[in-house]
């Protein structure tokens, strides 16, 4: 039988750990092992695209040799070594055996499915176990109860408000920069034909994963969306800090304006690059942990500090995506799980149309928001909000199913933020505790923000008819079938007002042409 050295302890980082800053790695320690591994289980309980997988794969490695580097004693382990194992807890056990240690250790994990796995397992051994915090966010995790009530609705402006206070960012005397907490209302522009001309070619990496493609075909795992030999995101420290400053530099001084904006002139692979507008591009790295939400922030505010074209605007429209958005939904997730994974208050039931997979559809806006998200792994936020996921809520698609999609498609896609934002913000299912109200349009919105309409088989501006665009009459079907439970909302009181304007005959065409849409939802 191999003789493997011995180690006191064993402590676990799993994939979205790579936090080089937690204060485990102050300290070199011969006698304790770090294991990094790839692991099956991991692959299964969504599909994943190819991307998510290799990004993951490359930076856990990245970071395992950075470890080792810095006089770590690291344990990575491949898809190759771990295939004999069932789950996560049977590797584990076996190398506690193997290693003979007498301490395990974790880092509280994001993942509601995760934390339970590791405290099941945890439960069931009989050597001692240290379980940390992951040291990551602003707030830590026991606090969260102070900042959320559970099945609560809490609205981000007031919890984003105290942030701001709490860790003094964008402040003067206790009172916010500017006299003004939020500055959303001057970020709702639409690119004109000269702003796409001008757009900043992002920053993309040539990662080489050709061993990790061989060691996915070895596996047979189940993936999908465009597979490079060479990765485009980030995936070691370093390139994570480049990205950082190349945003700062070059989107931050736009990024508020144009936040919301959305064009097809620009995101086709074998086009121009500008695919990504002015955003940051950083939620994988983020989410992965390379890099701290707090270096980000004081980093974005240096420069908002230093160069004149940045203005209060902007860096407040991009903070409170940190310090509001992205600490906001992981309280919600937390407080309210496991629940959460099964709300679905409009009681949707419609299954996702199959287009979803491959982009076909002759909706435009659907078209490019979908085959971008295929083609890189990233959508920015209001394609998904306010396209796919608009789509979804105004057709009543299943939220396990849109879950499950969002899970799978995104290189940034981990359950804590993509479930709050999905079956939350977007699809309603959770009844308004994330948002205040279903954020729910026809084809006018999309016409606003965006370019899509000029070039789509569909007509925006036609609510029945052959071309009419299917998403003018899916929206009144929507808010006419849930009238119920939205109309109590003073915020859409005004459009059952606008509905109820409506001749009876015309609404009733409306409302035919859109049963139609649903049931030919295939061939949209
Ligand atoms: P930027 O626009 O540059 O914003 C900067 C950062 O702010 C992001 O990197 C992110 O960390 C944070 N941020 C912004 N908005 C949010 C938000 N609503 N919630 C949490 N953080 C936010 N984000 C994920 O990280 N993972 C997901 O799986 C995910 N799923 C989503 C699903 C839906 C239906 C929607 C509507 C949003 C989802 N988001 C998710 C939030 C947001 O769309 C992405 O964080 C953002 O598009 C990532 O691109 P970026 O880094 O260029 O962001
Ligand atoms: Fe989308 Fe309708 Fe515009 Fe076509 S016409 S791009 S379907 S909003």
């Amino acid at each position: 039988m191999a003789q493997f050295k011995q180690y006191q302890a064993l402590r676990l980082i799993l994939g979205d750990q790579l936090n080089a800053a937690h204060s485990w790695f102050s300290q070199k320690d011969d006698k304790v092992l770090y294991v990094i591994a790839e692991l099956h289980q991991e692959q299964h309980y969504v599909r994943h695209h190819v991307q998510k997988i290799q990004a993951f794969f490359a930076a856990m490695k990245q970071f395992a040799d950075a470890l080792t580097a810095a006089g770590h004693q690291v344990l990575w382990l491949s898809l190759d070594d771990t295939a004999e194992y069932q789950d996560l807890p049977s590797l584990l056990k076996a190398l506690i055996a193997r290693f003979n240690c007498q301490v395990f250790g974790y880092q509280q994990p994001d993942e509601y499915r995760l934390h339970l796995q590791l405290e099941q397992f945890t439960q069931a051994i009989d050597i001692p176990v240290q379980c940390v915090e992951n040291e990551h966010f602003f707030l830590p995790f026991n606090e969260l109860e102070q900042y959320f009530e559970r099945k609560k609705h809490h609205t981000m402006e007031s919890f984003y408000r105290k942030m701001r206070l709490r860790f003094n960012y964008l402040m003067v005397d206790g009172k916010p920069e500017g006299a003004q907490w939020n500055y959303d209302k001057q970020n709702r522009e639409k690119l004109s034909k000269a702003d796409i001309t001008t757009l900043p070619e992002p920053l993309l990496f040539a990662n080489d994963v050709t061993d990790i493609n061989q060691r996915l075909k070895r596996h047979n795992i189940n993936h999908f969306g465009h597979q490079p030999q060479h990765l485009l995101w980030p995936v070691t420290r370093s390139q994570a800090i480049s990205l950082l400053h190349n945003f700062c530099r070059y989107c931050l001084p736009q990024f508020g304006r144009f936040q919301d904006a959305m064009t097809c002139q620009a995101n086709d692979l074998s086009g121009d690059k500008q695919w990504s507008l002015y955003h940051s591009r950083l939620s994988f790295v983020l989410n992965a942990k390379m890099i701290s939400p707090k270096q980000v922030v004081d980093t974005a505010i240096a420069y908002y500090r230093q160069q004149d074209e940045v203005s209060l605007a902007q860096i407040e429209g991009f903070v409170r995506q940190i310090l509001g958005w992205r600490e906001f939904v992981r309280g919600l997730y937390w407080r309210n799980m496991p629940e959460f994974t099964n709300l679905n208050h409009l009681q949707a039931t419609t299954a996702l149309p199959s287009w979803f997979w491959t982009g076909n559809t002759k909706m435009n806006c659907l078209h490019h928001a979908i085959k971008q998200s295929l083609d890189y792994g990233y959508a920015h936020h209001i394609q998904r909000l306010m396209v796919t996921g608009n789509f979804c809520l105004i057709a009543g698609i299943h939220p396990d199913e849109v879950d499950a999609w969002y899970l799978g498609i995104y290189v940034d896609a981990i359950e804590w933020v993509e479930m709050p934002n999905t079956r939350g913000m977007s699809q309603f299912a959770d009844g308004g505790i994330v948002g205040t109200k279903a954020y729910c349009a026809g084809g006018n919105y999309i016409n606003k923000m965006s370019d899509y309409c000029q070039s789509c088989h569909y007509n925006v501006k036609q609510k029945v008819g052959e071309n009419a665009c299917p998403l003018n009459s899916l929206y009144w079907h929507f808010m006419n079938r849930h009238r119920e439970r939205l109309g109590q909302n003073p915020r859409q009181a005004l459009v059952y007002k606008n509905w109820d304007r409506q001749a009876d005959a015309q609404k009733q065409q409306i409302l035919a042409h859109a049963e139609q849409s649903l049931k030919r939802i295939e061939s949209l």
